[in-house]
Formats: C-alpha cells, structure tokens, sequence
C-alpha cells in the first residue's frame, strides 16, 4: 500500500499547511505525480478517491497530474523530458544523466476558502 501511505502523508502536510489559515475549507488540490516516481497514477487516483471523505479533502477537487521525468544531459548541455520515463538522455541516449524532475509526488498547489465566521451577520 505505498500509495496508500503517501496518500496519508499527504494530508499531513496539507494539514500542516493550512493551519495557519483555520478555520478554512480546502476547495482546490493540484498533485504533480512524477513518472518516474514508481507511483501508479491511476491507482493513486482511486486511493484519494476512496479516503477523501471524512478527510480535509472531503470538499476539495483533487486535480492529478503526470510530472514527466525530465533529465539533464551534460554532453548535450540540456534538459529534456523523457516522456518514456526512462533515465537517460533522449538525444544520445546516454545514461549520464541528472533526473531534474518526476520523481516524486508534488503537492502544486492548494486553494482554500476561509471561513468568515459570521462577520456579515452582526
Ligand atoms: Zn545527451
């Protein structure tokens, strides 16, 4: 259950975020799954589908997107995304690469709504 797990350090940290913010609900969750991350993306979408409920994310749209593996290439002298998600370089297919990008899971963005409390009623 690894995507279960990120799926929960996930509202951790969404959590943590949004504390400084509270009382507020999360109306907007941008995730950037990297695709060189071993995470299975449609998987992970199903997992947040099944345990956004009851969760802060309950009101929340959860947008998921790949984040394609981007390598840098020394010999070339550039970056390039490697939508086969393989690490090497895709113009001369050198395995000397640095991984700039889609190894992970990113949380991109969080849009929240405070919470007026009332003020307009007084
Ligand atoms: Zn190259």
């Amino acid at each position: 259950m690894h995507e279960g797990y990120l799926f929960m350090s996930l509202l951790r940290s969404i959590e943590e975020q949004t504390k400084p913010f509270q009382p507020c609900r999360i109306t907007k969750v941008v995730l950037l799954v990297g695709e060189y991350s071993g995470i299975d993306f449609d998987y992970l979408k199903a997992v947040v589908e099944t345990f956004k409920e009851g969760s802060v994310l309950e009101d929340a749209e959860v947008h998921l997107k790949r984040d394609p593996l981007r390598v840098y290439c020394p010999s070339c002298g550039v970056e390039t995304t490697n939508h086969e998600a393989k690490a090497c370089c895709p113009l001369c297919k050198s395995f000397d690469v640095e991984i700039r990008g889609g190894l992970e899971l990113i949380l991109a963005s969080l849009e929240v709504e405070r919470d007026e409390d009332g003020t307009d009623n007084h």
